[in-house]
């Protein structure tokens, strides 16, 4: 064994400790005094109340010191096996109990509970058979390396608990840290962290902080210590993303597309005067943002996250004008036809004579062309001819954009709706098809900025979340379909509203009936509000995702126009989808939606100048996940709350698609749903210590870390 003190972090393990125990280590990946230091504790034992075995109360939580007796595997009843130790503090005698699935599983703990081994035991005082005993107590034996006075007053600080296996159990491996932490020569360390930033935040030092994670003496030793481990990891990726930021930068370059938007007679100039109202203050804010990123020589990389309803087309739309002006072609890809649809046709209106051909049948100054999977083969090849030739075009599409025939003379500006929809490979297909495309994201669903900050860390994110003046609140209740009286009512007010001029969405989670499943269906729910007497004389259409192209896009301007004032829908229309007419949502078995799920829904309605209804009808008990999820949705509005406590509710964290669990081992100490102010902060710092020194030199521990960021990691950040 090494002198004491002489340890460093790169040193091997098999160098400092047994060779048995560093091959056991090597099992959970801890090769170094690195790896093994920085092996969290899953959670600390807190010390029991020191008392003799006379003293104890059931129900109290107790550290126990004693002898064992006797200790022996039985089988229980009902199949498993438990293991019994007797154990002694010389007067009186208290059992200590194991459960197991199998006798091997409890193998190791007759090991170390051999008749005469002394140790201190922590646990819960319960009763069984007028028996006290301990159930599953924590302990540390009394060994060589440590005498019975140690033990006791070990017996009094929190004890770290490791993720640890049947072959090595949490204390081989403490003692295995306690080992390496005697042998750490502490000036050898240099700490990731600068000493600016740690003591701007208040954070230990790494060698201090070691000390506390391992072997604290309260908790207010381990806390901060996990903080600063916690501070680190953001810290390590940010820059680690900020790095590939600057990397992607320099690397990549093009022509710039300059701003065009005070020149009064460029076509976002023209478009800015025709506009039927004003620019809300976000919508010019990220306007002028995206104008400046389109003029650099370096492709924009943004992720536009908005409330639904803010209006994030307009600005979309006055990018795309900018490329245009420049001589370059823009793309839009939404993730529906219906969306898709709906996207041409409103933008040609809100083009106005900019996509009309002009006098003299000179060609209009924005191309505007629809290409989805549906396409004619004649609109097909008109719209394909004008994107190779070079012409003024503004694409829109759904996936068909995607596909190989479809090729740009000199794509400029990518714009991808509802981001949430798409794989990054369908984002990155599209930019293909250009030299180094401005890419613009957009999304409705709010992102927790922890998910912001790791999954997208490779864009820039702005928000806009002031909505356009005017809007009239929603107001959303829950209706529960026992309550009869209520579920009627609810279809008394959608005759209502239609009488009022208004148009209805009632929105089912199937398209048919199924026999296993109750589940309101658009073909079953179509059929009753036919005949229900609330709504007699009341033209009511379906749309679903299995009807062809044509016939939904004929309905949905149908119900556009008012001619079918009420349309029973699946979920098509969840997104983008913009009817400033349409006054009440209703969703039928609302709790089998998501958070965001309704309030993207709910984000149909509202949009036009008349206040907004939605009703969550729902059989689900109140208690229950999903009638939790339907009573927070209608709770509140705002979609930036909501997405946080979608967020939580997931442990999963799978929001977007994007599996970003702290246990995916792409985060190790941070969580998704609580950390986001630590990763934006660490953001803030990362970019700092780039500007100063892009290369890290004066940071050699922080290079490091980097560098043995886990391939998952690793994986994580080229992908996003
Ligand atoms: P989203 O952000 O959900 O995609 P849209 O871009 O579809 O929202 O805009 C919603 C509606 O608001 C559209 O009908 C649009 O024309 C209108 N709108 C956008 N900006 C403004 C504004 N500044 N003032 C008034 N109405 C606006
Ligand atoms: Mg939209």
């Amino acid at each position: 064994m090494v002198n004491e003190k002489s340890a460093s972090l790169t040193d091997p393990l098999e160098s400092l400790l047994p060779e048995r125990i560093a091959k056991q280590l090597i099992a959970f990946d801890l090769l170094t005094v690195d790896d093994l230091l920085r092996y969290h504790p899953r959670k600390y034992a807190d010390p029991g109340k020191q008392l003799g075995i006379e003293q104890l109360d059931v129900g109290e939580y107790v550290s126990v010191f004693g002898e064992v007796v006797s200790a022996e595997v039985l089988a229980n009843a009902n199949g498993g096996y438990r293991l019994i130790a007797v154990i002694t503090d010389g007067m009186h005698q208290l059992n200590l109990t194991f459960f197991g699935k199998s006798r091997e599983k409890l193998a190791y703990r007759l090991r170390e509970l051999k008749p005469g081994a002394r140790g201190i035991f922590t646990g819960t005082v319960s009763q069984f058979n007028l028996t006290l005993q301990l159930t599953h107590p924590d302990y540390a034996m009394v060994s060589e390396a440590h005498g019975e006075s140690e033990i006791r007053l070990q017996a009094t600080k929190p004890i770290p608990l490791y993720p640890a296996n049947g072959k090595t159990p949490t204390w081989v491996i403490q003692k295995a840290i306690e080992e390496v932490l005697d042998q750490l020569d502490q000036n050898s360390v240099a700490d990731s962290i600068p000493k600016a930033v740690c003591d701007a935040e208040n954070l230990l030092p790494v060698t201090t902080a070691f000390e506390y994670l391992h072997r604290p003496d309260n908790e207010a030793q381990w806390r901060p210590a996990r903080e600063r481990f916690r501070f680190e990891e953001a810290l390590v990726l940010q820059t680690a993303l900020a790095q590939k930021r600057l990397q992607d930068a320099k690397s990549t370059k093009r022509r710039p597309l300059p701003s065009s938007q005070s020149i009064t007679s460029s076509r976002v100039g023209k478009f800015d005067q025709s506009l039927p109202f004003t620019l809300t203050e976000g919508q010019r804010r990220i306007g002028d943002l995206l104008s400046e990123d389109l003029a650099a020589d370096q492709p924009m990389q943004r992720l536009l996250v908005g409330e639904v309803g803010s209006g994030k087309t307009v600005v979309a739309l006055r990018a795309m004008l900018q490329a245009i002006d420049a001589g370059a072609q823009a793309a839009l890809l939404a993730p529906t036809e219906i969306l898709a649809q709906q996207h041409a046709r409103s933008i040609t209106k809100l083009l106005g004579p900019l996509a009309q051909p002009g006098p003299f049948a000179a060609a209009p100054e924005v191309r505007v062309e629809l290409l989805t999977g549906s396409s004619m083969t004649s609109d097909r090849r008109k719209a394909l001819l004008s994107t190779i030739s070079g012409e003024p075009v503004l694409l829109i599409g759904t996936h068909a954009l995607l596909e190989e025939k479809v090729k740009f003379f000199d794509l400029g500006l990518v714009v991808v709706d509802e981001q949430q929809r798409f794989g990054v490979e369908q984002r990155d297909k599209l930019r293909a098809k250009g030299s180094n495309p401005h890419l613009l994201v957009m999304t409705a669903t709010p992102i927790p900025r922890t998910i912001a900050l790791t999954a997208f860390g490779d864009l820039d994110m702005v928000e806009l979340r002031e909505m356009p003046p005017g809007r009239q609140p929603i107001s959303s209740y829950v209706v529960h379909t026992d309550n009869k009286r209520w579920v009627e009512r609810t279809w008394e007010r959608v005759a209502e509203e239609v009488k009022l001029g208004h148009r209805v969405f009632v929105v089912c989670p199937r398209i048919y009936d199924t026999e296993e499943s109750e589940l309101a269906s658009v073909d079953a729910v179509l059929a009753d509000l036919q005949v229900n007497l609330a709504l007699s004389g009341i033209p009511i259409e379906a749309v679903h995702g299995q009807m062809k192209a044509d016939d939904k896009d004929a309905v949905m301007q149908r119900f556009a126009s008012g001619v079918t004032p009420i349309v029973v829908a699946t979920t098509v229309i969840e997104v983008g989808v913009d009817i400033p007419e349409a006054t009440v949502m209703v969703i039928l078995d609302a709790d089998r939606f998501g958070i965001s799920q309704l309030h993207q829904l709910r984000g149909r309605i509202g949009r036009g100048a008349e206040p907004g209804l939605c009703l969550l009808l729902t059989s689900a008990d109140p208690e229950s996940s999903g009638g939790q999820r339907v009573a927070a949705v209608a709770e509140t509005n705002d979609g930036f709350i909501l997405a946080q406590k979608d967020l939580e509710a997931r442990a999963e964290g799978d929001v977007l698609g994007v599996k970003q669990s702290g246990r995916n081992s792409s985060l190790k100490l941070l969580r998704v749903a609580q950390d986001g102010e630590i990763l934006e902060k660490a953001r803030n710092y990362a970019n700092g210590l780039l500007a100063a020194d892009p290369e890290l030199n004066s940071n050699p521990a922080l290079k490091q870390a980097i560098a043995s960021l886990s391939d998952t990691q690793q994986a994580n950040l080229v992908k996003s």
